[in-house]
């Protein structure tokens, strides 16, 4: 069983959507009132308010305010439990020896929504046929039309319903057990500066996905085009300025979107192909960090085409398949450093893009990289030579074998 987020888009109507604004400014006030409370009990006495103890305050509230009586009480423990959880992970970074920010009281325009924990207690779904649009019953709200697909069908668990860009959104937790389809090839993949991606399969075939674009110039016009519309109108109160800040976060909506079905597209795509996939573990953090002109323009592309979502889709999906995952230790593999071909290494600049051994291998660094984490993934080694010594009849018979044994090989040689 796996656990999905469906995400439907809600159409309230007229009476339905000023109920849910008074909603959403209800488990803002709880949320405020309780993080104040927080704060009076350790600042009068020294003493930390706990989740459970902020229950016991809320049913006191509740008997007092009518208002809040109405609300699901399960719902309004769900905002008490975020910000528990903002509590615990401010003490966690503080404790790593981190400055992180105290948690703040949050304004209605950036309280995102609110929680449900158990389908039938404060919710109901009332999906169409095979998850496709349909109602939710909303507690104290009614019948809210909806519209939206699941991927895969499952059960419905817990649910959000939230605030975005003026809209409402349902987003459903759903269990279920998808059923998706693996290939049969064996590839590496290296994460693109100039290219998305680089694809490698055990066949010597490369097949690259090339960088979508999303912000491709004439897009980045656009959108400074919109920024400034709205700049250039500083009453924060006027109708256009509304209208101005209304287009742009459209616009940031519509290449949000776009990136999310290249990236569902192309993830899903290789899986259907493939019965293993080597790469390795991304560290957006460390691409990105600052350096010259040229690694900004590098940061630029990382950051357009949001290579670690990426990843995290295509493991998901590849655990739905059922196909062999391997993630190579960057640190002691070093891909970008290693010849595919015989082994050797030999430290590369960044700005070095093509891959020249003296063994007479030759071709672009994503490519190499790509081959050395198949190689690993495949044989242990990063040249894939190891297999070839002891006579295996085949670089490629660790998989043909369909052993399961290449994860576990991975995690062996930590
Ligand atoms: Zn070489």
């Amino acid at each position: 069983m796996a656990l999905r987020k469906v995400t439907f888009r809600l159409y309230p109507n007229a009476a339905q959507a000023e109920r849910l604004t008074e909603l959403l400014s209800l488990h803002q006030r709880v949320y405020n009132t309780a993080l104040e409370e927080r704060i009076r009990a350790y600042q009068a006495e020294g003493t930390s308010l706990n989740f459970a103890s902020q229950c016991k305050a809320l049913t006191q509230w509740r008997a007092h305010v009518p208002a809040l009586a109405e609300v699901n009480a399960q719902s309004l423990q769900v905002t008490l439990k975020r910000l528990d959880l903002a509590f615990a992970a401010f003490f966690r970074r503080v404790k790593a020896g981190e400055t992180p920010g105290f948690p703040r009281f949050k304004p209605l325009q950036r309280f995102s929504g609110w929680g449900y924990k158990t389908h039938g207690d404060g919710w109901k779904l009332l999906a169409g046929d095979g998850m496709k649009h349909g109602h939710v019953r909303l507690s104290g709200v009614g019948m809210v039309r909806m519209r939206g697909q699941a991927r895969t069908v499952g059960e419905a668990k817990t649910a959000e319903v939230l605030h975005k860009a003026e809209k409402w959104y349902l987003s459903v937790t759903v269990e279920c057990s998808p059923d998706r389809a693996s290939g049969n090839k064996a590839v590496g993949v290296d994460w693109g500066l100039e290219t998305f991606a680089t694809v490698v399969d055990s066949d010597g075939g490369n097949d690259p996905v090339p960088n979508p674009r999303f912000l491709d110039a004439a897009q980045r016009q656009r959108l400074k085009t919109l920024q400034q519309a709205v700049s250039r109108k500083p009453n924060k109160r006027s109708n256009n300025r509304r209208k101005a800040v209304k287009a742009l976060a459209a616009e940031h909506r519509r290449i949000a979107n776009r990136r999310k079905d290249f990236l569902h597209q192309t993830s899903a795509k290789l899986v259907s192909q493939c019965g293993l996939i080597a790469t390795e573990q991304l560290n957006v953090k460390g691409m990105t960090a600052s350096g010259g002109e040229y690694k900004k323009g590098l940061n630029r592309s990382i950051l357009d085409t949001a290579p670690s979502t990426f990843l995290t889709l295509l493991k998901s999906k590849a655990e739905e398949a059922g196909l062999q995952w391997c993630e190579v230790p960057t640190r002691q593999v070093k891909p970008s450093q290693t010849c595919h071909r015989c082994g050797v290494q030999r430290k590369k600049t960044l700005a070095e893009r093509i891959h020249r051994c003296s063994c007479g291998a030759e071709c672009s660094r994503d490519e190499n990289a790509a081959r050395v984490m198949l190689n690993w993934a495949l044989t242990g080694s990063a040249s894939g030579q190891e297999l070839a010594e002891v006579g295996s009849g085949g670089r490629f018979a660790v998989l043909n074998h369909e052993t399961h044994a290449v994860p576990a090989l991975a995690g062996q040689r930590e």
